[in-house]
């Protein structure tokens, strides 16, 4: 551990349940959750220039660029509720982006601790990114076949709104399962040679999922102390 702060890399496909796992650990250890994907969705309703950038590659289904994503990162990890540590999701995606981040650390004096790597099969991917359902509010997924809202179209922790995000269509969702297996697969083993991935079966109910993940991080961080 990096002093009293953890930082934490959620890693794997898209819809391999990185999402909610991350935002229900951040929770369980109290740290912060940052996830790109969410603050370049939350960026959409700013008429700013990261703002169109970010809506022009997510809308295709690829990388928004480098500089800009880590400069954002950067940014959003100075901010006060950061101190205790960070769950980062979907945060890095490529080998760049793991550098950046591993520099950005080692500045002051600290270090990315472990890596959860969520594994799951392609063809699961594709099953759960088509039928997924997120809360405009707080950002629960919801899927109409494993794990339906108990209201349709509702959030059943906030009441909000269900919608259905724009790169979720069949089109896009291969891109980006594509530049996923191009791009950030090579992470796995970057945090491997490290001797910081935990690699985690990621198929089973978000309950199974959860409690595997956070038992093998317990487990980890008793043995390093
Ligand atoms: P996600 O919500 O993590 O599935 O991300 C949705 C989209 O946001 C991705 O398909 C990318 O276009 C963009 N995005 C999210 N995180 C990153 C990142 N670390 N680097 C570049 N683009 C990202």
């Amino acid at each position: 551990m990096s002093g009293d702060s953890v930082y934490i890399v959620f890693l794997g496909a898209p819809g391999a349940g990185k999402g909610t796992q991350a935002a229900r650990v951040a929770e369980e250890l109290n740290l912060a959750h940052i996830a790109t994907g969410d603050l370049f969705r939350g960026a959409q309703s700013l008429d700013t220039e990261l703002a169109r950038q970010a809506k022009y590659y997510m809308e295709k289904g690829e990388l928004v660029p480098d500089e800009i994503t880590i400069q954002m990162v950067l940014e959003r990890i100075s901010a006060p509720d950061c101190e205790g540590g960070v769950i980062f999701d979907g945060f890095p995606r490529n080998l760049k982006q793991a550098e950046a981040l591993d520099e950005a650390l080692e500045g002051q004096g600290k270090t990315v601790d472990k890596v959860v790597y969520i594994k799951v099969s392609e063809e699961e991917l594709l099953k759960r990114l088509s039928g997924r359902w997120i809360c405009r509010n707080c950002q629960t997924p919801y899927h109409e076949v494993n794990s339906p809202p108990e209201v349709r179209g509702r959030c059943d922790r906030c009441g909000g709104e269900l919608y259905q995000r724009a790169d979720d269509t069949v089109e896009t969702v291969k891109k980006r399962l594509q530049v996923y297996f191009s791009e950030t697969a090579s992470l796995i083993e970057y945090y491997a040679l490290r001797g910081k991935l935990l690699e985690v079966e990621g198929e089973g109910s978000v309950d199974e999922v959860g409690s595997r993940i956070v038992e093998s991080l317990k487990e980890e961080f008793a043995r390093s102390g």
